[in-house]
C-alpha cells in the first residue's frame, strides 16, 4: 500500500491553498491532491 504524509481531497481553491501552505511548512513532505474532475483549473 502506498502512503503519503498529507492527502488532500479536492483541487479547488481551498485544496490548492492548503497544498501550497503545506509545501511551504513541510518542504520535504509528500503531498497528494485527489481531484474527481479531469480538468485542472489551477
Ligand atoms: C456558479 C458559481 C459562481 C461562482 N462565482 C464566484 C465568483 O465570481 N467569485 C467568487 O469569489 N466565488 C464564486 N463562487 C464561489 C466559489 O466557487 C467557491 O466559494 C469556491 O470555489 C469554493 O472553493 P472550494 O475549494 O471550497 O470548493 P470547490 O472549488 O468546489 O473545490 C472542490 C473540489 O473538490 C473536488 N471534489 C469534490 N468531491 C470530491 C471527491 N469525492 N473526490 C475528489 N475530488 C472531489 C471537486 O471536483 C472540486 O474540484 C461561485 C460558485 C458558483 C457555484
Amino acid at each position: 500500500m502506498e502512503s503519503t504524509d498529507f492527502l488532500i481531497v479536492g483541487a479547488g481553491i481551498i485544496g490548492f491553498a492548503v497544498a501550497r501552505e503545506l509545501r511551504q511548512r513541510h518542504p520535504k513532505a509528500s503531498i497528494v491532491v485527489l481531484e474527481k474532475e479531469s480538468d485542472d483549473e489551477y
